[in-house]
């Protein structure tokens, strides 16, 4: 079985389909990027498959179990134990030192606040970010940021990491260097992987791409055989 599949999701937002019927299968440990225009539905498709949203119709199924009716309370649950979330720039808590923006998911699970550092503090110095622990987002470059979201979305060992445009506010360069911890460190982990985003050479970054058109995929490269 897929680690995420959807099947046949449809999301509506008053008169507008913002999702016509997707199907998408996600493997163990694969990195997949969704592409297409503006308002071609990707991120409401990440939303529906990393149940922040309910679909419409359709189901998505995780690890063969469909998450995509629990309760709202369900899929918060879910969401926090199992999936991973690193954003556009600007989300992490400003008023937080890095450390403990990355230490809060694992404490949010009941890890006690000392494991939680310690181990918060081992994954930013694996991205590199050794001796950032005290400084509060704003006193990051963005590059460096957007590390400390990737140590944020792994602490918890999740089996999915959900990433949107996670390079929209970096320049090209620092992009690449996001992208390849990104990819590197979930791969590392043993996560699956899904960034949407409308660059070319960010989705290259992936193992394989789907392209969204109009909430349906028009197109994929083919699905690597495992
Ligand atoms: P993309 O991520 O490809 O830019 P979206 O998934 O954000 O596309 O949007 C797909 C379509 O759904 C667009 O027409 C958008 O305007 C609409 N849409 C998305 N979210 C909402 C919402 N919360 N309310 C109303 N319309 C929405
Ligand atoms: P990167 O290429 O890694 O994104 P930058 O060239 O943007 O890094 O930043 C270089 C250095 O300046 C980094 O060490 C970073 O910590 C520091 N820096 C960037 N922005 C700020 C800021 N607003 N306040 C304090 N230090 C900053």
């Amino acid at each position: 079985t897929p680690r995420l599949s959807a099947r046949g999701l449809v999301k509506r937002f008053g008169s507008t389909t913002a999702l016509a019927g997707v199907d998408v299968d996600l493997h163990n440990g694969e990195s997949l990027a969704v592409m297409g225009p503006s308002g071609s539905g990707k991120s409401t498709l990440l939303h529906c498959l990393a149940g922040i949203l309910p679909p419409d119709a359709g189901t998505v199924t995780l690890d063969g179990r469909e998450v995509s009716r629990l309760s709202d309370r369900e899929r918060s649950l879910l969401r926090r134990r199992r999936y991973g979330f690193v954003f556009q720039f600007g989300q992490l808590l400003s008023e937080l030192p890095a450390i403990e923006n990355v230490a809060l998911p694992a404490m949010l699970l009941g890890t006690s606040r000392r494991d939680a550092t310690e181990l918060a503090g081992r994954w930013l110095a694996s991205l590199g970010l050794a001796g950032m622990e005290g400084r509060r987002p704003g006193e990051l470059s963005g590059g460096q940021a957007q590390r400390v979201a990737v140590a944020r979305a792994l602490i918890t060992g999740p089996a999915v990491v959900f990433a949107d445009e996670p390079t929209g506010a970096l320049d090209q360069a620092t992009g690449h260097d996001v992208m390849r911890i990104l990819t590197e460190t979930t791969k590392a982990a043993g996560a699956s992987l899904v960034v949407v985003t409308h660059d070319s050479q960010v989705a290259d970054w992936c193992d394989r791409r789907i392209e969204v058109r109009d909430g349906l995929v028009v197109g994929a490269t083919a699905e690597v055989p495992r």
